[in-house]
């Protein structure tokens, strides 16, 4: 009995120590998205930008740098100027 308590307990401990590394990366990954676009066109902006606000959610394209954006064919937007 005791023996299955201790084992709950260090599993519980490893799915935290996963879940905490997940969550860093996360963090990361949200990082090197500097610029959004939508897929229903072809321009990208800042985040903050009022018509990035407009995109919803499903439609969103993210890049990490202007390079990338212009890459895909998507140019910036003329209100938030990227
Ligand atoms: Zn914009």
């Amino acid at each position: 009995m005791r023996k299955k308590l201790l084992r709950v307990i260090g599993v519980t401990v490893l799915i935290l120590i996963l879940c905490s590394c997940g969550s860093s990366d996360g963090e990361v990954l949200f990082e090197e998205e500097n610029y959004v676009g939508s897929i229903n066109s072809d321009i990208y902006h800042y985040p903050e930008c009022k018509w990035a606000n407009k995109i919803k959610e499903y439609n969103e394209v993210w890049f990490s740098s202007i390079e990338d954006a212009e890459n895909e064919g998507y140019r910036s937007c003329h209100t938030c100027n990227p």
